[in-house]
């Protein structure tokens, strides 16, 4: 019985910054067993020694029962000669070698840590920094690994003698929590005015006072500045639409707690757990009735539909609380620049904007935007993954032979590096359209090689010679390159979010993509792994007259679709052409010359040329407008739908003009909006349908993969997947990434890895 034994454990996985070491210390004492626990490059390191079964249950556990933020991915362990030593020791990080370790995404702030702020008789009563292992900044103060103070933002800071105290207590829920601090020794408040000067009074008092006025502050959270106005106050939330140039689309709002969110929308079980998770997305919800009277108008101009998010930093939550009722929060820029994260840089771009700053001294590393997410089929769709949830690892069922970067899309950028089984999908960039954003990716891209040790030997991109990231990659030395054509990679990146491999019947319906035929592709069914694909199947194309005008202007799209679908006799009473009347002819020639009319078979362009028919909307002002307003248009009620036609095979054509002629006839007829609306998602869902059973004639593939932008259409994504069902498909659709062009990095990345296992 006195046999010892000694074992040499390795964890890996997101275990750095996320309470682990103390975990294991508390596990190694409460059995008895003495060694050490350390941090490394490649994550927690392990010596255990004592009773055979004891060090087995020990091993078993730092499997089964890691603290809540952990994730293990691997434990190995070997027997090496006892010791005879007794005491359980945490050693100091180690350098060098290389870097595997996982650095977590940002917490919001835990029960525990609420309960301390709230406390008047703590020392941390009242503090907006307040955070421990279990909660606080990670992703975005992260300069370098290891995940160590002096590698994070809170470089600057010197723990008090109180909080050095509880950092090196095993038994304290600070121990070893890289961000603590408290009011002596840590992050401090600041208010200042409109032009950078010192406003004096307690600065979250004074905000609150700003915010009750009516004005707009400018807040400093955790990947980034935002733009804050009182939700309920139409003179304020108009007032900040207008200096932020940002005319319709919709703002977040958030509130204090869920008994908030409850006032203003439902919120099913499901959306309940996103809201309260650690992550805390903006969590798009349907609007109660009751929603107008606490909501103002301009929030959300257009419908039924509002964003909601819970506070997920300390100062969020005071400021919640003592303002009593939701603000807007949105991001902290000037139309469509990336949000600002640096102060010099807000104090500078926001000028003009806010009318007051609140914010602090601890220097966010990383600009990183708010998450979005919907619940469709009792799930989580991501429609942007970022604070919250990057850099988390995504697994990858194909182990990669050589480490790859892939470059992503355009729009919704996203980059992604992976290696091993690891694909570390970026946080969102943006659109990459200007310098600025650019530069976000370029530093991203090497933030994250840094980070998690890559030195890509692969470089995947999309095949579009005029995406930005496409030139990048291009441009890089020494590495392999990868074309990957868009919409593989929308299938690529949902198998891969399903951690599958195909072959499957892939619908990728998206705005647009560069085809293998210089045509614009977009409303796609294909027969893909992640190796290849072929293209089954597709909408007809049509002309975008104009190139880009068309897509700003869906009337333009409408009057391509209606003059295919009449044989260039487009009806002259229909609403769309008199409305048009002055340009209609004009966009007529410019689509029938095919001259700046680039041929397109996007689905996307679609769903804007019926919007536009419908009288929804003639012109956008952001991405994909017309197609979310034509979508929460429809009854949910109306189970009717038009004919459609598919001609041909391999590929198979669908031909997508004589939906748009039907929507303009009903529309003529005078039926009501909400009825043609249902009625067009309807015979989209059995198009999609149809479509997949013809490619499962011939390919005997009975798996389909839904993705591109198009589907984050809740209405046509539910019954695209029911009918899908029926016919005894299985259906894979979004859980991690989003469908679309966001997830578009990921499957390069997938395509890249699957190929390289191929050669
Ligand atoms: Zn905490
Ligand atoms: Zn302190």
């Amino acid at each position: 019985m006195s046999t010892r034994v000694r074992s040499v454990i390795r964890v890996e996985g997101v275990v750095q910054g996320v309470g682990f070491r103390p975990f294991v210390y508390g596990l190694a004492v409460r059995l008895g067993l003495g060694g050490l626990v350390g941090n490394d490059e490649r994550g927690v390191f392990i010596e255990v020694e004592g009773a055979p079964a004891l060090v087995a249950e020990f091993t078993v556990a730092l499997r089964t029962s890691p603290p809540p933020l952990a994730t293990v991915e691997r434990v190995s362990a070997r027997a090496v000669p006892a010791t005879g030593e007794t005491g359980f020791a945490i050693a100091r990080s180690t350098e060098g070698g290389t870097r595997r370790a996982l650095v977590s995404p940002d917490v919001a702030t835990c029960d525990d840590c609420l309960r301390e702020m709230d406390d008047p008789a703590d020392r941390r009563y009242g503090y907006a920094f307040v955070n421990c292992t279990n909660c606080g900044p990670r992703f975005t103060i992260v300069r370098d690994v290891p995940y160590d103070r002096p590698n994070t933002t809170m470089a600057g800071f010197a723990m008090c003698a109180d909080c050095a105290r509880e950092y090196h207590d095993p038994a304290d829920r600070r121990f070893h929590a890289q961000p603590v601090c408290c009011p002596a020794c840590g992050p401090r408040l600041r208010l200042l005015g409109r032009g950078g000067e010192p406003l004096a009074g307690d600065p979250v008092g004074e905000a609150v006072r700003l915010l009750r006025d009516g004005g707009v502050l400018a807040v400093k959270g955790l990947g980034g500045y935002h733009l804050a106005a009182l939700a309920s106050r139409e003179s304020a939330v108009a007032a900040l639409r207008a200096r932020k140039h940002r005319q319709e689309k919709p703002f977040a709002v958030m509130v204090a707690d869920l008994a908030g969110a409850r006032l203003l929308c439902e919120v099913d079980e499901v959306e309940e757990r996103l809201l309260t998770s650690g992550a805390r997305p903006i969590v798009l919800l349907r609007e109660r009735g009751e929603a107008a009277s606490r909501v103002a108008p301009s929030v959300a101009p257009s419908d039924g539909w509002l964003g909601v998010m819970m506070p997920y930093t300390p100062l969020h939550h005071l400021l919640l609380r003592r303002l009593g009722e939701p603000v807007v929060l949105t991001s902290g820029n000037v139309s469509d620049e990336p949000i600002a994260y640096r102060d010099e840089d807000a104090l500078t771009r926001l000028r003009g904007v806010a009318d007051a700053f609140l914010l602090h001294d601890r220097p966010i590393h990383t600009r990183t935007d708010d998450s979005v997410s919907r619940v469709l089929r009792g799930r989580e769709l991501p429609l942007r993954r970022s604070r919250g949830y990057a850099p988390r690892p995504l697994p990858l069922s194909l182990g990669l032979p050589r480490p790859v970067l892939a470059c992503g899309a355009e729009l919704k950028h996203t980059f992604c590096v992976a290696r091993d089984t690891h694909a570390f999908v970026s946080h969102h960039i943006g659109d990459l359209e200007n310098y600025e954003t650019f530069r976000s990716f370029t530093e991203g891209v090497e933030h994250f090689l840094r980070l998690f040790d890559v030195v890509p030997e692969l470089v995947a991109h999309d095949l579009h010679p005029e995406y930005m990231s496409t030139k990048y990659a291009l441009a890089l030395e020494g590495a392999e390159l990868v074309g990957v054509q868009h919409h593989h990679a929308h299938i690529a990146s949902c198998l891969a979010d399903n951690g599958v491999t195909g072959p499957v019947v892939g619908v990728a319906f998206d705005g647009l993509g560069y085809g293998l035929d210089a045509t614009l592709w977009g409303g796609e069914f294909l027969v893909a792994d992640l190796v290849s694909f072929e293209r089954a199947g597709h909408l007809a194309t049509v002309p975008m007259p104009g190139g880009a005008a068309a897509v700003r202007q869906p009337w333009r799209m409408a009057a391509a679709c209606l003059d295919v679908a009449y044989g260039g006799a487009v009806p002259e009473d229909l609403d769309v052409v008199r409305r048009n009347a002055a340009s209609w002819d004009g966009v007529l020639a410019l689509g029938r010359r095919g001259v700046n009319a680039p041929l397109t078979s996007s689905a996307g362009r679609l769903f804007d040329a019926v919007a536009s028919v419908a009288g929804v909307r003639d012109v956008i002002g952001y991405e994909g407008q017309a197609a979310i307003e034509w979508e929460r248009l429809a009854d949910p009620v109306e189970k009717g739908h038009y004919g459609h036609r598919l001609t041909g095979s391999s590929p198979f054509v669908v031909h997508g003009a004589d939906l748009v002629a039907a929507v303009a006839e009903d529309v003529r007829a005078g039926t009501e909006a909400g009825v043609v609306s249902a009625r067009f998602h309807n015979t989209v869902a059995r198009i999609v349908a149809e479509g997949c059973a013809r490619v499962r004639e011939t390919s005997g593939l009975s798996t389909v993969a839904l993705s591109g932008g198009v589907f984050q259409n809740a209405l046509l994504l539910v019954r695209a997947a029911a009918l899908l069902e029926e016919d005894g498909f299985h259906v894979l659709t979004h859980g991690r990434v989003p469908p679309n062009d966001g997830g578009v990095s990921l499957g390069q990345a997938a395509v890249a890895a699957a190929r390289d296992n191929h050669r």
